[in-house]
């Protein structure tokens, strides 16, 4: 029987070795969370990095950790430290992240990481090849992986190969500014079907592989010399069931049993009945909008004087990428923001902003999203933000409002949110008070139809839509007939 092999750079286990004993745990971030639950029900392995590079594993478990990877239907890949250097905090981290996120000034273009790039893709391909079988299709995901779907493809000429672009595609004119931009558009066009989280990323995709390998483009359709390569967009959903049945869940807890982060939320709340708890999650990334945002909630307190001691900005910032300068740099930043704010208008009974620097369980998350009112998200650039999905999914009463920045692809499919540029301070502090002062009423229309298209088009359909699309694109294929 013919199956589906999925290809992203890091498996959804985190593999941890304490003690000579392996430890394994789900890992952190939208795709991992996302293609999960569609990966567990359905005929397919998953093949990617396991998160420990060659150096870290005693011979004794390399044999141990594939054959525990493969009880979840997972396959290891392994790399050495210096292939992950180049690779994955260098050109996947520091060139293409920054570049498609158009954060041109933080791009470096090193070749020998460039070089490191095509080697491990080749791993990444060469992998797929070995647990290929005729009828099989092959799902490539993520901008770590550009160049694997044609790797595949020159091995396996009529393969049936998928590839989701999770991040935004810029524009040609951003776009056009890396050095090696030929090898990576004829690197994805090696898919049959290329998918992204919206229109604007597909149109820009489309009009780079025009304008660079002048190839013809018609609608959404690239043709190269012996096959056709469809583009579309499948914006990305959640599992929005586990989200609303826990939230559920969560409501119905007895006090003695509440987490110990709930019980300090709801001590504030039952402190100052009138008071506002405004929600913000993310990576620690500067794609993220967080100082951004700090600043504009400090706009907020000084423009609106009357809310100091009554609204609070409760910020989870999860730590990511912590090797790369940038995100050294970012992390001093906040922090000295989130302090000097705090010391600006703390009183003796409360403080701005609460900050924590860690990730935080299932469980803990449930809890912030469940008890704050408002979500305020204000990435500067963000390809999808699943955060904001998972806000509205667990406001099972429909109370709550969100802020949601343009810059996000979730505000395409996201309307009835509170709208914002993250640069215009002026709008986010209006956008504040606006939610605020949001009769419950219209709190519960706008969540309400927000609902039934998050729950209609949730993770699974995502997928499936997507697997339909690439049968459909294969079969279509003129040199495939
Ligand atoms: N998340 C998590 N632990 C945390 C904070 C967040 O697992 O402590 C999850 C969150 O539920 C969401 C994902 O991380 O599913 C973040 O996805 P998003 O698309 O918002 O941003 P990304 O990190 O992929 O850029």
């Amino acid at each position: 029987m013919s199956k589906t092999i999925i290809l992203s750079n890091r498996l959804p286990l985190q593999i941890n070795i304490t003690k000579e004993k392996l430890q394994v745990t789900p890992s952190v971030g939208g795709l991992a969370t996302g293609l999960k639950s569609f990966h567990r029900e359905g005929d397919s392995i998953w093949i990617g990095w396991s998160g420990l590079t060659e150096e870290e594993i005693p011979v004794n478990l390399k044999a141990e950790i594939k054959v525990r990877a493969r009880e979840d239907a997972c396959i290891t890949v392994s790399f050495t430290a210096e292939e992950m250097d180049g690779f994955y905090y260098g050109f996947s981290n520091r060139s293409i992240w920054p570049l498609f996120h158009y954060f041109t000034e933080y791009t470096e273009w090193e070749s020998w990481q460039w070089e490191m790039y095509k080697k491990v893709n080749q791993k990444y391909a060469d992998s797929v090849i070995e647990h290929y079988e005729e009828g099989d299709k092959i799902w490539v995901h993520d901008y770590q992986l550009l160049l694997v779907p044609n790797m595949i493809r020159e091995q396996r000429p009529n393969a049936t190969i998928g590839f989701f672009n999770h991040i935004p595609f810029p524009s040609y004119e951003v776009f056009r500014t890396m050095p090696w931009r030929e090898e990576i558009l004829n690197g994805m066009l090696g898919a049959d079907l290329i998918g992204f989280h919206t229109y604007d990323y597909e149109r820009h995709f489309l009009s780079s592989v025009r304008r660079i390998l002048r190839r013809p483009v018609e609608f959404n359709e690239v043709t190269l010399a012996n096959r056709v390569v469809k583009v579309d967009s499948f914006p990305m959903g959640i599992d929005y069931e586990k989200f609303e049945q826990t939230a559920l869940k969560h409501h119905e807890i007895s006090e003695d049993q509440e987490t110990e982060l709930q019980q300090r939320l709801n001590f504030h709340r039952k402190k100052s009945p009138d008071s506002q708890l405004i929600l913000s999650i993310d990576r620690l990334d500067y794609t993220k909008g967080i100082a951004n945002r700090i600043r504009a909630f400090e706009y907020f307190l000084e423009k609106y004087p009357e809310y100091i001691g009554k609204v609070r900005l409760v910020m989870l910032a999860v730590p990511s990428r912590s090797d790369v300068p940038q995100y050294q740099l970012l992390k001093k930043e906040i922090d000295e923001l989130v302090g000097r704010i705090n010391g600006k208008f703390a009183t003796v009974s409360w403080i701005p902003i609460w900050y924590f620097f860690r990730s935080m369980p299932f469980e803990n998350l449930i809890d912030l999203y469940t008890s704050c009112n408002i979500a305020l998200l204000t990435p500067i650039r963000d390809g999808m933000n699943l955060v904001a999905k998972e806000y509205i999914a667990t406001r099972t009463n429909q109370t709550g409002v969100l802020i949601l920045s343009e810059m996000a692809g979730a505000s395409h499919e996201m309307n009835e949110a509170l709208i914002i540029n993250p640069n215009n301070f002026e709008q986010i502090a209006d956008a504040i008070l606006q939610a605020i002062k949001m009769p419950k009423e219209e709190q519960i229309r706008r969540n309400t139809l927000l609902q039934k298209r998050l729950k209609r088009y949730n993770v699974v359909r995502w997928a499936t839509d997507f697997m339909k699309a690439l049968d459909k694109t294969k079969e279509n294929q003129p040199s495939f007939k």
